[in-house]
């Protein structure tokens, strides 16, 4: 029940999401999970408390320096690691956390599974990297895919998408909170401030049918259809 993402932060990346998990809990979860993307995408993710990932990821080196991370209250699929975000397409170069309820997975995973998809998890979220690959398969440039990826999504959702060999964190909110962070040379998304207050204290927050992208060098918001939004760099006023 919580977002977290970070661009910008280099070798830190990993502490930076873990941290910023760590902040969310109070919001509930039963499962937490990362990616990072650098030219492939490295997952972990596990059911349990976040001590579980903590102790999944001691064991591994997970690197990148675009990040996502969740932790999960499950709708679609009993808390398990497969169905715990991020979650992968086919190829495993798309990675989405995803907050919320999509309405109409059932028909949009019906329809993947149709074109050869094969899902990993019981979750109406796994439908979107699926979408975004199928995107991605017919020739639309990155931002494009999750564009449209995401305007085939009917329901409730923020949800963030990382991918291969692009270092921008894409995300999204319709009816489900997702507020920007703002530094001078990291950028953060998360479902509320305090995952990445520690870090800055200047926020955008994010309006439904809103669309964010973030890389190293800035950020820019604009609606789903790509309309360019003026958005307001608030500062919140309490410490960390
Ligand atoms: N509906 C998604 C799932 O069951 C997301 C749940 C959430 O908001 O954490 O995995």
């Amino acid at each position: 029940c919580g977002i977290i993402g970070a661009v910008g932060r280099g070798s830190d990346t990993l502490d930076v999401l873990v941290h910023g998990l760590s902040k969310l809990e109070y919001r509930g979860y039963d499962s937490a999970g990362v990616a990072l993307a650098s030219d492939s995408i490295d997952v972990c993710k596990k059911a349990g408390e976040l001590d579980e990932l903590r102790t999944a990821l001691e064991g591994r080196s997970v690197a990148g320096s675009v990040g996502i991370g969740h932790t999960r209250w499950s709708t679609h699929g009993p808390p398990t690691d497969a169905n715990a975000h991020p979650h992968q397409d086919c190829s495993g170069d798309v990675a989405v956390v995803h907050n919320g309820i999509i309405e109409n997975y059932q028909e949009l995973r019906d329809e993947l599974a149709s074109a050869g998809h094969t899902f990993r998890s019981d979750t109406d979220t796994e439908v979107v990297p699926h979408l975004v690959e199928d995107e991605l398969r017919g020739g639309a440039d990155p931002e494009a895919a999750v564009r449209a990826a995401l305007s085939r999504l009917e329901g409730s959702y923020a949800v963030a998408v990382v991918i291969a060999g692009v270092e921008r964190i894409f995300a999204a909110r319709n009816d489900s909170p997702l507020v920007l962070g703002i530094s001078d040379d990291a950028y953060y998304l998360a479902s509320d401030v305090p995952a990445f207050r520690d870090h800055t204290d200047r926020v955008v927050y994010m309006n439904d049918g809103e669309f964010a992208a973030l890389d190293a060098g800035g950020w820019t918001v604009t609606t789903l259809d790509g309309e360019p939004v003026e958005k307001p760099v608030d500062t919140v006023d309490w410490d960390p």
